[in-house]
């Protein structure tokens, strides 16, 4: 390697990254489920998203659903730490399936929230993304309105009969988009009750890209998660509105095939669902191609 170089090449790591405590927490669970001897243990939707914990918990026996049609009466059934509606619950302890409930804390605090508002009358919107299971569950609540972009404000309907109208949000969303969202619906719903949702971890999680960009001056930046990971997706879009180039990348073996020849400061981090084995991968990579840790 030319010295001269890669004294001039700079990796910055962003604190902090990876895991948060409710993906630990999820991962946690089913761990304690495979150790206690647990057999045909189903997880409904991944238990995190990153296909790397999913592929190492298949490797394992563990089975991964989208319905509950496979599992057999007995079986375990997993809630991923995005949550499931009140109906899903309903139909597996119909089935007589056992649940483990791996749901994080902060997601099911937005269920109960949804809930005490649409019970106290008022109309409840959610600003997530759709088909993400997060959302799923949210608006398995009731009767929630879904709203993914400042348009969708617009084209809500009027409902004179509600009390008030509240906003809650994805746990993941980034605080830009949702104030985005916030004003759109605020010209429509001057008395509107906005609740951001969004998580510390996510929170803490973007901070550190900002500050990657704005004090290190950081001109691309690498996020190691799966591209279906709503947090990691955001933390590249963090960097992109703060002026640099961000990529998502799952696989660090990937960054080999990157052109950085003209990047002088590179930045790093992982969502929250990703291992830190891989951000440690990434990283040996990057060294490799010239970059010394700042
Ligand atoms: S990103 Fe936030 S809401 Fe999602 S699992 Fe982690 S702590 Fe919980």
């Amino acid at each position: 390697m030319d010295k001269s170089v890669s004294s001039e090449k700079k990796l910055f790591v962003a604190d902090p990254h990876g895991f948060c405590n409710g993906v630990k927490r999820a991962l946690k669970i089913v761990e304690d489920l495979l150790e206690q001897g647990a057999v045909d243990i189903y997880i409904y939707n991944d238990i995190v998203h990153n296909s790397f914990v999913v592929n190492g918990l298949k490797e394992r026996g563990v089975k991964f659903v989208t319905t509950l049609d496979e599992p057999a009466p007995g079986s375990h059934i997993v809630w991923s730490a995005h949550g499931v509606s009140p109906e899903l619950e309903a139909l597996a302890r119909s089935r007589a399936l056992q649940i483990t409930d791996a749901t994080c804390p902060l997601v099911s605090r937005v269920h109960e929230l949804a809930k005490q508002y649409l019970q106290a009358g008022a109309r409840v919107i959610f600003a997530g993304h759709a088909g993400h299971p997060e959302t799923d569950g949210v608006l398995g609540c009731g009767n929630i309105d879904l709203v993914g972009r400042e348009e969708d404000c617009e084209k809500l309907p009027e409902l004179s009969d509600r009390k008030k109208t509240v906003m809650l949000t994805q746990t993941t969303w980034c605080q830009e988009d949702v104030e985005k969202i916030i004003r759109a619906l605020q010209k429509r719903f001057p008395d509107i009750e906005c609740i951001s949702n969004i998580c510390y971890a996510t929170s803490e999680r973007q901070q550190a890209v900002r500050t990657l960009i704005g004090q290190h001056k950081v001109e691309y930046l690498v996020v190691i998660g799966s591209a279906h990971s709503s947090n990691a997706r955001r933390l590249c879009e963090v960097a992109q509105s703060c002026g640099s180039r961000g990529i998502l990348i799952n696989d660090p073996g990937e960054i080999r095939q990157l052109d950085l020849t003209e990047v002088a400061r590179i930045g790093i981090t992982a969502g929250a669902s990703t291992p830190e084995i891989l951000l440690e991968k990434a990283i040996k990579i990057l060294n490799d191609m010239g970059f010394e840790n700042a």
